[in-house]
């Protein structure tokens, strides 16, 4: 078994002092680990960052809650912060580098004369951007594309490491790494907490009652995978059972939705399905949740 050593977390709120770092570790031959994170960090962050420690010489983490990507103010503005207690974890969890900055930070000369980001800019999130997320959060997708094309230009990482719980935001990393030409994108699986509530940082805003609420989600992802394990193939007719579960819920359902994981499309798809992810956003008292399940992945029938 690997032991690992103890690594000292360096910690820097200049986004060009972490290029300049990992330009050091590349320099030594060493292979980076990346995992963008807007930090209030849980477990599911932390199995990301653990699985790069075990791949990668060297690991680093940003943690930036990137305005671009928000499209509702109060998001951005409540969504929480602890740059003291993540710094803590990383470290226990092998990470070499923290960093952070201002937006201006990561775009010098290129915020106008407002401090904004200019559209024209905000780079192309590709067809997995299409739809679901990209319909119900505007500007989402460009500003996802537009800070992860900027961090991987940074860290120029050998591989970077991304949470399926977010699952339109692996393809729109997909179509900026194949950009780019650089890195290798691994996808982990979703952390859950015990009763299967997908693990997430604005968790942290939901009381005990509007946990048990938030369950309704993983309870449509589970009637989905059990029909689809029982020979459904009908996208229709695997949202429709998922309406069903969610129908009473007290929590607000923006979508439930099935598509193809690996021919994505705005729309659902039609005729029988050999690939399917079941995809859920609601609102849950004070937040807006998303979760999915890819129904023919037999991992996911556990
Ligand atoms: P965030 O801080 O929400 O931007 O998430 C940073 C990274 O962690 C993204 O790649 C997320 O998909 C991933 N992540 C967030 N929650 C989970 C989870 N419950 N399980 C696995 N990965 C996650």
């Amino acid at each position: 078994m690997k032991t690992r050593r103890k690594t000292m977390l360096q910690r820097t709120n200049d986004p060009q002092k972490a290029q300049e770092w990992c330009e050091r570790e590349r320099a030594k031959g060493r292979s980076i680990g990346f995992i963008p994170t807007m930090g209030a960090l849980h477990e599911g962050h932390l199995s990301l960052v653990e699985q790069s420690v075990r791949e990668n010489d060297a690991t680093c983490v940003s943690i930036f809650v990137n305005p671009l990507q928000f499209d509702q103010e109060g998001d951005f503005t409540f969504y929480p912060r602890d740059w003291d207690g993540d710094c803590k974890l990383l470290e226990a969890a092998g990470c070499e580098l923290v960093f952070t900055g201002e937006l201006a930070a990561f775009f010098p000369g290129r915020l106008d004369a407002q401090g904004e980001f200019p559209d024209s800019e905000l780079i192309d999130p590709g067809p997995g951007a299409a739809g679901l997320e990209g319909e119900f959060r505007q500007g989402h997708f460009p500003g996802v594309a537009t800070i992860v094309h900027r961090l991987f230009e940074l860290t120029r990482p050998t591989r970077a490491y991304f949470g399926q719980k977010d699952f339109q935001q692996t393809l729109v990393v997909q179509s900026v790494a194949e950009l780019l030409g650089y890195p290798e994108v691994v996808v982990c699986a979703t952390s859950r907490e015990a009763e299967g509530l997908a693990r997430s940082s604005r968790n942290r805003r939901l009381s005990e009652a509007e946990k048990v609420d938030a369950l309704a989600l993983v309870r449509s992802l589970r009637a989905a995978r059990d029909a689809w394990a029982k020979g459904e193939r009908d996208a229709r007719a695997l949202e429709a059972i998922m309406q069903n579960v969610l129908t009473g819920a007290p929590i607000e359902v923006e979508y439930a939705a099935v598509r193809d994981p690996k021919q994505w499309t705005a729309e659902v798809p039609l005729g029988e399905l050999q690939h399917a992810v079941a995809l859920v956003a609601a609102h849950v008292g004070p937040v807006r949740l998303i979760d999915n399940l890819v129904l023919s992945d037999p991992a996911e029938l556990g």
